[in-house]
Formats: structure tokens, C-alpha cells, sequence
């Protein structure tokens, strides 16, 4: 199944939205069955001729898509970037703006406003990058790629039925390269499915009204499971002699458990332990800031399937909110490249701790294989491939 684009996508800032002039030789055939499909599911001949059958690939596309995965950011690197003290102010100055809707936002959904003004900083910085690319065009090239033809093709679809049903000018549709539209980048089945009409005026337009967006954002939540009166999670204090046994979502404790386990609120105070779950994260290994995630985490990350996303969007709801920034700041690490992770799991298997089909991605199992090799090695066992832990296994 298709995870790294989630329903609703993180914009990715492009200026460039320059078309090809050379497509793959299977382009015409392609768009020709893409038409077949959006006969076979209801779409308007008009729509077809007009739109669809007009699609054109874009080269930048295939660029952006193949680019992801290359380099995962270090957390300090990404959560610098996204967390600032500009988006942090004007987080509260729109708050104060906006606040007779966020609060009935609040009421009618559950979600507080510092939430909603975070996913909105975060995806957009508020709605001053909605993206600039063809959202038909830019599915359509995506859809024609064979690596995720089913999500895309269905995401094409859908974006063809929302313009059928809005009545929004293709030019209007823009969005990232992926295919996420307006103020809180909405994937077209996201648009179609949790999207509301905010200031009631029949029609959800998530690029031009902010009342419709926020809206929308705060139904996608609840629609995703987010919990009223709970808070995202919060950053923590480790005692020293931890042994970090429990670590990521996978290994997720009730609160009672992490109290016990010595954990407390950065201000020093006991950790509150209402019956909830909660997951240790250290996105940056032991020397850097130490999080618990609980349920709404989850949430966050059913947005964006990301850690780093979701620790980015709870701490700036945080900062909205008044509180201060990070206990411990981020350490600066270096960047790591999918080939560099690949080998340290290639090692880690040749010498006999299992983190399954080296991939260049540190999922649950290479965590679990990390750690393993460090306390083996006598080192700290975070599961973070420090370059201490990069050294002992003699990759380089
Ligand atoms: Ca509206």
C-alpha cells in the first residue's frame, strides 16, 4: 500500500511548474485510459474532452517525487525550519483574528485553536504558499506513473468530480507537486470527504476561503479520531539511569508506567497520568529533546505519517499557546542519505541483528536492531544511528 503521501500532503515549495516537452512514449495511451476510467465512473463527457483529455505531463513532477526520499532531514534541520518564532507570533496575532470561529471550531469539533492555526502555519505558513503547480496535471503525470498508479489515478478522479461539482476553473486547482490543495494542502479525497463549507456560501473552496479551511481542518481531525480535552503529548525529562527499554509507537506505555519509569514535565513537576497511553520518542537520539506522543499524536500523524511532522505541529500549537520553546534544543546532526542507512541495515543484519530487507528507512524494526547493537557495544542504547553507532559498525 501507498504511505509516503498521506491523505492530506506537506507542501512542497516549488516555483518551478515547467512542462515537459518530451513525455514517456506510453503518455497518449495512458491519458486515453484514464478517460475510460472517468467515463466508467460518472464523469461528464464535457469534463473529459475538456479537461482531461488536455493533461499534460510534467517532468518537475516525477523530479520532486523521486527526490523525496533521498535524504532524511535531521530533526534539528526540519524542526528549525518549520517552528519559528515568526510563525509563532503570527500564530497568536491570527488567533486573535479568527478567534469567534476557532472558538466555535472548539466547541463544535474539539479541537482547540492553537491546533488548527499550527496545521495552517505548517502547511501553508498560513496560507501564503498554497502551491502553484496543476493539481490535474500534476496527479495525472503521477497517475501515469506505474510505482502508485491505483492512489493517484483514484486522487485524479476525485479531483475531476470535485471540479465538476464546484464548478472550479483548472487554473484555479493548483496545489504542491503531489497533488494537496489550498490553505491546509487537502488531498483531493480528503477535499471531497471531510471538507465543509465554513462560511455558508454553498461551495468548498479550500484556496479562497479561510473560514472554509479551518473548518475543514478541524472536521479532517475529529474524522481522524482527535480527542477532545486531551493534549498532542509533550516534551519530557528522562532520569539518568533510563534504559530506555520503550521506545517508539510501537512500544507505546500507559502514563502510569512512564511516571514510574522516573519521566517528568520539563518544568520538573510529576507527569499527569489520566489512563492514557503514551510513546517515547527521541527524534534526535539521547542528547537531544525526549517526547511522550498520546493518542492525538497518532492523529497528527494520520495527517502527515510523520514524527517529525507531528512533534513540529504539537510543539508550535504549544508556542501559540504561550508557552515557551523546547527544553533542550535540538542537537545539530548531519543529514542522513538513504544509502548510508541502507548499509548501516545491511550490517546490522550481517552481524546477526535482524532489521529485515534494508530499505534506507528507520522503521520499528531498525530501531529495535539499533538498540539491540548498541547495548551490545556498550553504547547508548537509543536507537539513534549516532555517529558513534555508524563508527561501530564500520560504515562509513
Ligand atoms: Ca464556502
Amino acid at each position: 500500500m501507498f504511505k509516503s503521501i498521506p491523505l492530506a500532503a506537506t507542501l512542497i515549495l516549488t516555483s518551478s511548474t515547467a512542462i515537459a516537452s518530451v513525455a514517456s512514449p506510453d503518455w497518449g495511451t495512458c491519458v486515453a485510459n484514464l478517460q475510460q476510467t472517468a467515463k466508467s465512473q460518472g464523469l461528464s463527457q464535457h469534463t473529459i474532452d475538456t479537461t482531461l483529455a488536455n493533461v499534460k505531463y510534467v517532468a518537475r513532477v516525477m523530479e520532486l517525487d523521486n527526490k523525496q526520499p533521498e535524504f532524511s532531514s535531521s530533526f534539528e534541520n526540519y524542526f528549525t525550519k518549520r517552528v519559528t518564532d515568526w510563525r509563532v507570533q503570527q500564530g497568536r496575532k491570527l488567533y486573535k483574528e479568527h478567534k469567534a470561529l476557532l472558538q466555535d471550531l472548539a466547541k463544535e469539533y474539539g479541537v482547540p485553536p492553537q491546533y488548527l492555526l499550527a496545521f495552517w502555519g505548517l502547511e501553508t505558513n498560513f496560507g501564503s504558499y498554497k502551491g502553484k503547480m496543476s493539481v490535474l496535471n500534476s496527479l495525472a503525470t503521477l497517475a501515469c506513473d506505474p510505482r502508485r498508479s491505483q492512489y493517484f489515478t483514484t486522487e485524479l478522479m476525485q479531483a475531476l468530480k470535485l471540479k465538476e461539482q464546484y464548478g472550479f476553473d483548472e487554473k484555479q486547482m493548483v496545489g504542491s507537486w503531489a497533488g494537496a490543495m489550498g490553505h491546509t494542502q487537502f488531498m483531493p479525497s480528503a477535499y471531497a470527504k471531510y471538507a465543509v463549507d465554513g462560511d455558508g456560501d454553498g461551495k468548498v473552496d479550500l484556496w479562497n476561503s479561510t473560514e472554509d479551511a479551518l473548518s475543514s481542518a478541524a472536521n479532517f481531525l475529529q474524522n481522524l479520531g482527535w480527542k477532545r480535552e486531551e493534549r498532542w503529548g509533550r516534551e519530557v525529562t528522562l532520569p539518568a539511569d533510563f534504559s530506555y527499554a520503550y521506545l517508539g509507537r510501537s512500544e507505546a506505555q500507559p502514563l502510569t508506567k512512564w511516571a514510574e519509569l522516573g519521566l517528568r514535565q520539563t518544568n520538573g513537576s510529576a507527569l499527569s497520568t489520566p489512563d492514557m497511553q503514551a510513546a517515547l520518542y527521541l527524534p534526535s537520539g539521547h542528547t537531544g529533546p525526549a517526547f511522550l506522543g498520546y493518542d492525538n499524536f497518532n492523529v497528527i500523524m494520520k495527517w502527515n505519517r510523520s514524527t517529525f511532522y507531528a512533534i513540529a505541529v504539537g510543539h508550535l500549537a504549544d508556542r501559540i499557546n504561550g508557552a515557551a520553546g523546547l527544553n533542550v534544543n535540538p542537537p545539530k546532526m548531519p543529514n542522513l542519505s538513504r544509502a548510508r542507512v541502507k548499509e548501516l541495515q545491511t550490517q546490522l543484519n550481517v552481524l546477526g541483528f535482524d532489521v529485515g530487507k534494508p530499505d534506507g528507512i528507520l522503521g520499528s524494526k531498525s530501531l529495535k536492531g539499533l538498540q539491540a547493537f548498541q547495548k551490545d557495544k556498550g553504547l547508548v542504547a537509543d536507537g539513534y544511528p549516532s555517529e558513534a553507532t555508524f563508527k561501530a559498525l564500520a560504515v562509513k
